[in-house]
């Protein structure tokens, strides 16, 4: 049987998919996404064993049909998925993510590389910190031409990092690592044109994530949000998503700071690491969408490119990442899920 496995199959998100045309169906409230996710695909999966992932090894329903953040990714020819992308003018950036396969780093060059060739399209990176010691990796993407990297932390504290995807799983990534990554990362590409994943609800505190923003911060590296959410058949199905009052205040706290308006020590915590203070005034910020729309790299234009359309969250539930500008009924309702005195 003919294996279909990257370079020259790849999968997309079923956004991707339903935006190229190559499955029917459209979103909710009209969201258009604008960045295409793209995921390399290998017949023995990924070798990562985090435990909160749909691709993982321990995953409970076995190698096939895999999927990865809640929905499926469809698997296409390259030539497709290039060809489709090059019409669609709602396009405004494109994302090849990495897994942790021998062959990833190689054919993420390959991928780089025609899309440089056969359309205009920025290109971004979603590595795999685990397949990368030396800064000559990521000086070869340069040059094949992407110019944005995006970094999967995930976890906020080492503690969580080790239990979910270290070896509290028996799983090869380690978190000073992936700092040191990060590092590398800025050092080759730039002060933030390198960003950070965070998934909020993972069992940190609101204090604890913000401290992992603000180190981000510091290091030239932006945040991208994500809330948790239970993927059927990875080993933390039964585990809830996290408040949405949780959730905003973690969206508002990572704007104030990526925005550079205050800085983590300005804000206040109770004794249970919840956010009470912000440190600066917020009325202001409320009045405006963005603090809680999807927080991702840039397109050509400046603006968010990665908007996801409900990456993390169901259509008929709260929308956690707004893909659009929030309206005056949303941020009503953003204002009440504060939960903020
Ligand atoms: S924010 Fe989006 S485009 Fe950027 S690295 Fe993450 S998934 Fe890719």
């Amino acid at each position: 049987m003919e294996t279909r496995g990257s370079p020259q199959y790849i999968q997309t998100s079923l956004a991707a998919s339903l935006t190229l045309g190559l499955q029917q169906g459209s979103f909710h409230r009209n969201a258009k996404l604008k960045g295409l996710n793209l995921l390399l695909h290998y017949e023995e999966g990924c070798l990562g064993r985090c435990h909160f992932c749909g691709l993982s090894m321990t995953r409970q329903e076995g190698p096939r049909g895999k999927t990865f953040i809640r929905v499926d990714w469809p698997i296409y020819p390259l030539e497709e998925v290039i060809g489709r992308a090059r019409e669609k003018d709602q396009i405004h950036r494109v994302c090849i993510s990495m897994i942790t396969h021998p062959k990833a780093l190689d054919d993420t060059l390959f991928v780089i590389q025609r899309f440089k060739q056969e359309t205009d399209l920025p290109v971004s990176v979603l590595i795999s910190p685990t397949l990368i010691h030396e800064e000559g990796s990521f000086k070869a993407m340069k040059k094949k031409g992407a110019d944005r990297i995006g970094i999967a932390i995930d976890a906020a504290t080492p503690e969580l990092f080790d239990r979910l995807r270290g070896k509290g799983v028996g799983g090869p990534h380690r978190w000073d690592h992936y700092w040191d990554v990060v590092r590398m990362a800025v050092e080759v590409f730039g002060r933030f044109y390198v960003g950070i994943h965070l998934i909020v609800g993972l069992g940190e505190t609101e204090k604890e994530m913000v401290e992992a923003i603000q180190k981000g911060q510091d290091l030239g590296a932006y945040t991208h949000l994500f809330s948790f959410f239970p993927e059927n058949g990875s080993p933390m199905e039964n585990h809830a998503p996290p408040p949405i009052g949780q959730y905003r205040r973690i969206q508002l706290a990572r704007w104030i700071i990526n925005e550079t308006l205050g800085p983590m020590d300005q804000m206040g915590f109770d004794e249970k690491g919840k956010l009470v203070d912000f440190g600066v005034d917020i009325k202001p910020l409320l009045q405006r969408g963005e603090p809680f729309m999807t927080s991702g790299c840039r397109g050509r234009d400046g603006k968010v490119a990665c908007n996801r359309p409900y990456g993390n969250e169901r259509p008929s539930g709260s929308i956690r990442n707004y893909p659009f500008t929030p309206e005056p009924a949303d941020l009503e309702e953003i204002k009440d899920q504060l939960d903020i005195r």
